[in-house]
Formats: C-alpha cells, sequence, structure tokens
C-alpha cells in the first residue's frame, strides 16, 4: 500500500475527503436475526483472538482522536450492548482528549438496564433500530419475540438522558413498508427522531433487490399522505441522513438514500472492525490490518500512519449502480453499520 504523508495529522483521501466520523464495531454477535442482516442460524462467527481486546480498542480509538483528528466515535455491531467490556471502553474513550462525542447504535435489547451506566460513562446519545411496532412483524422479521425490549431501551435510553433518541427504521415491501406514517407517529409521540434506511447489499445471504427495495422517493411519498414535510434548513454537513422537519418543526425525519441519493461525495467516515481491520468505505473490498501492526509492536505513529494510508485509498463512490458492482464478503453486521 502506498505510504501517506504522516505530518498533516488528518485522514483524508485523494479526493479531498476528511474523515472525522469513525465508526468501532464491537462484536460481529447478535441476539437478533434481522432478515435483511443475517441468515436464521446467524454467522461463523470471530474466534476470541481474532477480536480486539478492549485495550487494544481504547489504543486504537486513541490514536484515531489524538493524531488523526477524529471528533466523532460510534459504536456498533453486531449487538454492541453483548460486548461485556462496552461501558469500560466507553469511559475510556470519553477520558480521551480532546474528548470526542460518543454515541452508539443498537438494537435496543438489554438498553434499559444498561443506559445509566452507560451515561455516566460518557456516552452522549443512541440510535436503537426499530423496523416495526408490530410485535408479531417484529417476530417475523428479526425471528425474536423482543419488541418489548426494544421499547423498554428506548425509554429507558431517553430516561438516562442518551439525547437525541434517534430510531433507525429499514422498511421492506410487503414487510412493514406500510408502517412508515406509524412509525413517524410514534417517534413524534415519544420525542425521538426516526430515519429511514435505504436496504442496503450487505446482508450475509446476498438476498437484495433493487426492484424490490423501497425507496427513498416512496418513503417520502408515506409521509406526505399524513405529515407535511419541508426540507430542513440545517446545514447537512457530512451526515448521511436527508432531513425534513414535520409539519413545521421542530420535529424532524431523515431518509438515508445511500443507494437512490448517495451521499458518497460527502462522506466523512472511517470504520474498524471487530478484528482490527480499518475499512474506508461500508462497501470497501479491501481492509488494512491494525490488528497485526498493533500486535507485533507498532508504535503510535506507525498505526496512524497504517490507517491514514488506508483511508487514501477510498473510492469515489460505492459504485452499487456500476454493472461491476461486488457486494463486500464481510456482511453489515461484521462491518459495523
Ligand atoms: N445491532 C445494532 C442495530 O441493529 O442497531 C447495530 C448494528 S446494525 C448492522 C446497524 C444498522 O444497520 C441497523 O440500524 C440496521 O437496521 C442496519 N442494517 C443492517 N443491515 C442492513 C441492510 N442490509 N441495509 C440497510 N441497513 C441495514
Ligand atoms: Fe443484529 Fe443489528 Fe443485524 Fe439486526 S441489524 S441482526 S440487530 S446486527
Amino acid at each position: 500500500m502506498t505510504a501517506a504523508p504522516t505530518t498533516d495529522g488528518v485522514l483524508v483521501d485523494r479526493y479531498g475527503r476528511v474523515a472525522r466520523d469513525l465508526r468501532v464495531s464491537l462484536t460481529d454477535k447478535c441476539n437478533l436475526r434481522c432478515t435483511y442482516c443475517m441468515p436464521a442460524e446467524g454467522l461463523p462467527w470471530l474466534a476470541g483472538p481474532q477480536l480486539l481486546a478492549d485495550a487494544e480498542i481504547v489504543r486504537l480509538v486513541r490514536v484515531a482522536v489524538e493524531r488523526l483528528g477524529v471528533t466523532e466515535v460510534r459504536f456498533t455491531g453486531g449487538e454492541p450492548l453483548i460486548r461485556p467490556g462496552l461501558v469500560g471502553v466507553v469511559g475510556a474513550v470519553a477520558s480521551l482528549t480532546p474528548r470526542p462525542r460518543i454515541s452508539l447504535t443498537t438494537n435496543g435489547i438489554g438498553l434499559h438496564r444498561l443506559a445509566p451506566a452507560l451515561r455516566t460513562a460518557g456516552l452522549d446519545r443512541v440510535n436503537v433500530s426499530l423496523d416495526t411496532l408490530d410485535r408479531a412483524r417484529f417476530t417475523t422479521l428479526t425471528r425474536r419475540d423482543r419488541l418489548a425490549d426494544v421499547l423498554a431501551g428506548l425509554a429507558g435510553a431517553a430516561a438516562a438522558g442518551l439525547t437525541p433518541v434517534k430510531i433507525n427504521s429499514v422498511l421492506m415491501r410487503g414487510v412493514n413498508d406500510d408502517e412508515a406514517p406509524a412509525l413517524l407517529r410514534f417517534a413524534l409521540n415519544h420525542g425521538y427522531e426516526l430515519r429511514f434506511i435505504e436496504q442496503m447489499p450487505l446482508d450475509a445471504q446476498h438476498g437484495w433487490d433493487r426492484t424490490t427495495m423501497v425507496t427513498a422517493d416512496e418513503i417520502l411519498g408515506a409521509l406526505g399522505q399524513e405529515f407535511d414535510l419541508t426540507p430542513d434548513p440545517a446545514e447537512r454537513g457530512g451526515a448521511p441522513a436527508e432531513t425534513w422537519l414535520v409539519d413545521g418543526g421542530p420535529a424532524r425525519v431523515g431518509v438515508i438514500a445511500t443507494v437512490t441519493r448517495p451521499f458518497c461525495g460527502d462522506c466523512d467516515r472511517t470504520r474498524l472492525t471487530a478484528d482490527g481491520q480499518v475499512r474506508n468505505c461500508l462497501f470497501a473490498t479491501e481492509e488494512s490490518d491494525l490488528r497485526g501492526a498493533l500486535r507485533a509492536g507498532a508504535d503510535d505513529a506507525e498505526l496512524a500512519r497504517r490507517w491514514q494510508a488506508a483511508m487514501r485509498v477510498k473510492r469515489a463512490g460505492h459504485g452499487i449502480d456500476d454493472p461491476s458492482f461486488l457486494q463486500p464478503t464481510r456482511p453489515m453486521s461484521a462491518i459495523g453499520g
């Protein structure tokens, strides 16, 4: 891999995009089996020694924050709440200087119990995934009867001050695509901020089909039947969600239209997998091994240099529309969504 400059202290690519938002996957395992993400039987999980230890995660995040200009750290997975050391990792990252903003993407199971400790440790806010409000549908969609736990997790997060609490929803045709207005009403009633995510070709089963995907236009059309949506005047920056004011605001709703309205030109993300690989894009087909370097004794400067080199070669776009597009070998649950 080409060596990148080590002196500029940022993660910059050939197109001038600077990555300040780090997504860290804490585990590839999960206690749900969402059909658009994992097969019913689960996946061949990473073995213990392959996973970064808590101290290794904190070290790499420290390198990103202290040497590479990362200002946002988002923990994800798999399901990050099932990582035993989560609270300690959050606490260690919150004590870094400059302190990054820290958030968590979770399915919400167990969040009710963990939210106060996470808040005390320094977690700023959460994104909770919730695709349906109907118990039978939830059970079909996630293959587990856990809707009540997710709703309790949302309430627990809000009570603990992990705000704004955001909800991520993926709509699937013929499964829950009639629920967009109900999900928005639910979010408005509880003070949560809802964002719909277009389904992406990142499932382990390779079942994604563009022709059946529920698009941003369809979602906005459905919401428009019941709500008055106006473009949000707030600056979008590198945020993946395009947002709208609902009925004049201040409540908002967002759509992450990765497939039909790609935002790659403004992407400010870098990713670290649970086994210590840097990915410069969700859809990257190549990774850069920091775990090996770290365990071989690399110092912080060397780790930073390798991370910069990995980001330097980020592609201009995800290329989902190219005939040559290849779905990454790693599924979403092992990359960290
Ligand atoms: N388990 C946690 C959760 O569900 O929030 C964190 C990991 S999950 C991979 C992160 C997000 O990715 C979730 O909001 C989930 O709905 C979304 N996701 C998973 N597979 C997806 C796919 N194929 N297309 C779009 N979003 C997906
Ligand atoms: Fe688990 Fe999240 Fe994937 Fe659902 S989307 S199976 S909760 S990792």
